[in-house]
């Protein structure tokens, strides 16, 4: 290459840089955004609260998941530390944490909130109501997510949809569950709306924290717990001491998780990092919901080929009044409650159509799906 030749590129190379930096100037003006750049010069640190236990499986991974992908994303602009329950505050004091902006943003699962609005408990899991893609299509399409951002707003907090358990296990017990009867007495760790609904069979909804229930069913404590599915028993160790392990589990037949934002914080951020939050959280759903789906598919054939435990339907019977009981649970709710009885007549009519549709699709190909 001569020189007269290499100044032109050169030139002509200069021009064309000077020439892109005026049109991104120009493009970012134009749009009245301070441009990708921008992420760069401000840091972020930030931290998020969870109820799990520290690196609990799935869930307290996938905030770690959640925090790795947004700080790639942004370029180390936002930067998350994740802390386990109890590693900076005690697990039920994330929803007050976040709240108050102690900390930027949490992870639960609405129903622990209860004490704070009962309406909280129609975003992660109804006794006999929607599965995990029912609770999607309310939620991200069917207007589900409105309310809850509504709902949270008197809290200064962004709820995320942020995963699904999926249908969980009936629960583990020691004597068999043939007739609703034989809920009478019994003493079973069970939380949220599905506790009611035991003790409205004359059971005992006992609170037990994640650590104690494994030494609680062994010593006799309780008679009976639910937990999540088979990976997350099986990590427990329920098939070593109880001898039936009871399906569907009606009480959470689809847990949506959260993570939450304090809205103070989320409103610092450039808008940029705000949509990179809100994919992070799509991306954590998924991730969520397929790990739940592959590993309780693997545990359970684990649990059936190690343990001696009896895997039990339960009975149409059993599974009957404890719907019509659940009914009355809920109706106890929403008439206390106005924000609650909004929210679930919303929640109520997507389950209807969903339900009709569920049963002609999904139902009736279950029991044709080649094995
Ligand atoms: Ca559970």
């Amino acid at each position: 290459m001569n020189r007269i030749s290499f100044l032109k590129k050169s030139i002509g190379l200069a021009a064309g840089t000077s020439l892109l930096i005026q049109a991104c100037r120009q493009d970012s003006s134009k749009k009245g955004t301070k441009g990708p750049h921008i992420i760069k010069k401000t840091k972020y640190r930030w931290k998020m609260v969870t109820t799990w236990p520290p690196d609990f499986p799935i869930l307290g991974e996938g905030c770690k998941k959640f925090a790795q992908w947004v700080e790639e994303a942004t370029d180390g602009a936002l930067r998350i530390r994740v802390f386990g329950g109890g590693e900076l505050i005690p697990p039920l004091e994330v929803f007050e944490a976040v709240s108050s902006g102690t900390a930027h943003m949490g992870s639960g699962a609405s129903y622990y909130w209860a004490g704070r609005s009962p309406a909280t408990q129609f975003f992660s899991t109804v006794p006999f109501g929607m599965n995990a893609q029912q609770m999607n299509g309310w939620l991200e399409v069917g207007g589900g997510m409105k309310l809850w951002k509504e709902l949270y707003d008197g809290f200064n907090l962004i709820p995320l949809n942020a995963g699904n358990t999926g249908v969980q296990m009936g629960g583990w017990f020691n004597k068999k569950i043939d007739t609703p009867d034989d809920f009478n007495g019994l003493k079973m760790r069970m939380p949220g709306l599905g506790g009611k609904v035991l003790e409205k069979m004359g059971g005992a909804a006992v609170l037990l924290a994640g650590g104690e229930i494994f030494t609680g069913l062994e010593r006799g404590v309780i008679d009976a717990t639910e937990w999540i599915g088979p990976y997350h028993d099986y990590l427990m160790g329920f098939h070593k001491i109880a001898k039936y392990y009871y399906y569907p589990g009606w009480h959470e037949p689809g847990t949506t998780l959260e993570m939450i934002i304090n809205k103070r914080h989320y409103n610092q951020l450039p808008k940029e990092i705000q949509s990179i939050l809100q994919l992070a959280a799509v991306k954590l759903s998924q991730w969520t919901l397929a790990s739940f789906e592959h590993k309780n598919a693997y545990y359970l054939d684990k649990i059936r080929k190690e343990a001696a435990v009896e895997i039990l339907p339960f009975s149409r019977e059993v599974l009957s009044v404890l719907n019509q009981r659940t009914k009355s649970v809920i109706e106890e709710v929403i008439a206390k409650d106005d924000f609650s009885k909004k929210i679930y007549d919303s929640y109520q009519s997507y389950r209807k159509q969903a339900a009709t549709w569920g049963k002609m699709t999904e139902k009736a190909y279950y029991d044709w799906m080649i094995q």
